[in-house]
């Protein structure tokens, strides 16, 4: 199974993600996590990375689709993955399809991260105090909010079209919504295997009782 996570920052992607792992046994891939590991090691793209992380910005499409590509066909290999944090841009998204698509390994299901804004300040800031994060500062964290919804905002639209969104209502206790995401993908996992079902039919989710 190969997941896509996309949603504001501040929206629990990375705890959601590290349990979507565990739980279904695939490799978590999290570009910020590996850009910061890029960071500490002192590498050239760790330096190049850094000066846009620091102040919230997005690092050059070219130097993370790159960085990616090895990550996902190494995990498409072991049994799947869930990518937290990429694509990013229109430019990623389409890159990540096309390469995906000729290798054979596209994409199963997108999950879309909803949540309104002004809870994303409070739990950035919060997250900023127990983690000591360099890009997440009052400034950059506003910066960021305006980055995601300029750029990463038209991916919902660019994988609604493909048929592969499914939307996670991210407001609520952590466990709750683990548990509709499960059972997401689980049902997905599940229709995948039945023979002859096309991918927009499934790709909505299970049926909602509310
Ligand atoms: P995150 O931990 O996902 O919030 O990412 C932290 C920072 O890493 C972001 O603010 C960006 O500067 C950079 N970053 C992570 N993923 C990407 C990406 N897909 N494209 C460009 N920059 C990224």
């Amino acid at each position: 199974m190969r997941v896509l996570l996309i949603g504001p920052p501040g929206a629990g992607k990375g705890t959601q993600a590290s349990r979507i792992a565990d739980h279904f046994d695939l490799a978590g891939i999290a570009t910020g996590d590996l850009l910061r590991e890029q960071v500490v090691n002192g590498t050239e793209l760790g330096k190049v990375a850094k000066e846009y992380m620091d102040k919230g910005d997005l690092v050059p499409d070219d130097l993370v689709i790159e960085m990616t590509r090895a990550r996902m066909l190494e995990a498409s290999e072991e049994g799947g993955y869930v990518l937290d944090g990429y694509p990013r841009t229109l430019a990623q998204a389409e890159a990540a399809y096309r390469w995906a698509l000729s290798r054979g390994i596209p994409f199963d299901l997108t999950l879309n991260f909803e949540i309104e804004e002004e809870e994303l300040f409070a739990r950035l800031a919060g997250r900023a105090r127990e983690q000591h994060r360099s890009d997440d500062t009052e400034e950059t964290i506003r910066h960021r909010l305006e980055v995601f919804a300029a750029q990463t905002r038209p991916l919902v639209d660019y994988y609604q079209r493909r048929g592969v969104l499914v939307p996670i209502n991210a407001v609520g206790p952590v466990d709750a919504i683990s548990e509709e995401i499960f059972a997401t993908l689980h049902w997905h996992k599940a229709r995948t295997m039945a023979a002859g079902v096309s991918r927009p039919e499934w790709a909505l989710g299970p049926p909602r009782s509310s």
